[in-house]
């Protein structure tokens, strides 16, 4: 058993205690308190004391780290539609320039990015069964819930797709990939299969007008460029559904409840928001994927109003230029200044811990989860005299210049 103080301690689920303490004991909290009542209650135990902040490991909820090595490689052009982000990346990963021994050095690189950059957990999604990723284990830091992704744009790859799905190791956990590029046929047997084997069901969701618009009208980019690419045989027909957006039809097909993730909802009908909230659904951010493809801004306001708790994602270094939790909460305070800075730092803590469905052991500091939390410091952390000024600079001055594992 040891006390592990520190002059702030922001538990996340309650209010910042100062000078305050943890007691550790068989890799679980304790308890958690001012330092001076715990150093009474538990007289014989050893302390260990840190100069600025505890608190506990980020969630980041939504990233594709096989994409690691396409950081900067594509750039947005001023007025593309989205679909030609897409085809910008099909195209790049189709000329096969970079070698399988490429792809895991440089996804190998990245995990220890997050790892050093305080993060515990990664939601990770992916096209390709990378046994590296897959033998990772519980007990490897960060912690990677990988996710198959599957698409199925027509009968013929929603087919192929089924048929490879009775096939897979029940360990995989499985997810489709968007409601423009994965049939609803398929999209409600990985459904069903998550719930059989308790999976989460994470997908990107209302991330772009031109989706909306597909939505509803069952016309636009989305159609165009599945016509284009010899795709268009009709298992998407939107056009006579009438529905308001993605969540409609998502509800619609029976995918949302407690288990089920949505990445993005930048384009979300004032609608509906309360849908999700009634289904139990999470909600991933990813401000900075939002910001590089310049396709709005979330309802984030709206969300928190409602009583949501999304959490925060980096998405694919192929989507933003940086994947660093700190800086999408520094995206999040300025592209939506009336924010509580407590909320978003709940989002990058808590809210991904609930969205991936371990909150029993990560998220916040409270009694029962795993001692496996940071020590983050900083000339202006050091500054700061009071708790608002502090949550203020945890969750607007970026990565701490010290971030170390307790
Ligand atoms: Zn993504």
């Amino acid at each position: 058993m040891v006390i592990i103080s520190a002059p702030w301690i922001v538990p996340i689920d309650i209010p910042v205690i100062q000078d305050g303490g943890i007691v550790v004991a068989d890799g679980r909290i304790i308890d958690i308190g001012k330092r001076d009542d715990l150093v009474r209650s538990y007289p014989q135990s050893p302390e260990t004391s840190y100069s600025c902040v505890l608190m506990p490991g980020l969630v980041n909820a939504h990233m594709h780290l096989e994409l690691s090595h396409l950081q900067n490689s594509i750039e947005p052009l001023p007025n593309q539609k989205f679909t030609d982000w897409i085809d910008a990346l099909i195209t790049l990963r189709a000329t096969n320039e970079y070698s399988r021994e490429k792809i895991v050095e440089t996804f190998t690189a990245a995990l220890h990015d997050q790892y050093n950059s305080g993060v515990v957990l990664i939601g990770d999604t992916g096209n390709e069964d990378y046994e590296e990723l897959r033998r990772l284990g519980d007990d490897f830091q960060p912690k990677v819930l990988r996710m198959l992704e599957h698409l199925g744009p027509n009968r013929e790859a929603c087919r192929i797709a089924l048929e490879k799905l009775t096939q897979l190791d029940t360990r995989i956990s499985v997810t489709g990939h968007a409601p423009y590029s994965t049939a609803p046929e398929l999209l409600l047997e990985i459904k069903t299969r998550c719930n059989q084997l308790q999976h989460i069901f994470s997908i990107h969701t209302c991330e772009s007008r031109e989706e909306r618009e597909f939505l509803r009208t069952g016309s636009g980019c989305f159609r165009d460029f599945l016509e284009k690419k010899n795709s268009w045989d009709g298992v998407f027909s939107f056009s006579e559904s009438g529905f308001a957006g993605t969540i409609e039809y998502f509800d619609h097909l029976g995918l949302l409840d407690d288990k089920t993730l949505l990445v993005h909802c930048v384009h979300v009908s004032e609608s509906e928001l309360p849908l999700i909230k009634e289904r139990g659904a999470r909600i991933c951010l990813c401000p900075g994927s939002n910001k590089f493809l310049d396709v709005g801004l979330a309802p984030v306001e709206q969300m928190v109003a409602l009583g949501l708790l999304p959490a925060l994602g980096s998405d694919s270094p192929a989507s933003n230029k940086v994947t660093d939790i700190w800086r999408e909460m520094q995206l999040l305070v300025k592209s939506h200044p009336n924010l509580e800075h407590s909320a978003i730092l709940a989002m990058a803590t808590l809210g991904g811990a609930k969205a991936l469905r371990h909150e029993a052991d990560v998220g916040c500091l409270s009694v029962g989860k795993k001692a496996k939390f940071i020590h983050v410091s900083s000339a202006s952390l050091k500054r700061c005299s009071d708790v608002n000024q502090l949550i203020k600079e945890l969750v607007s001055g970026g990565k701490p210049t010290e971030v170390e594992w307790v």
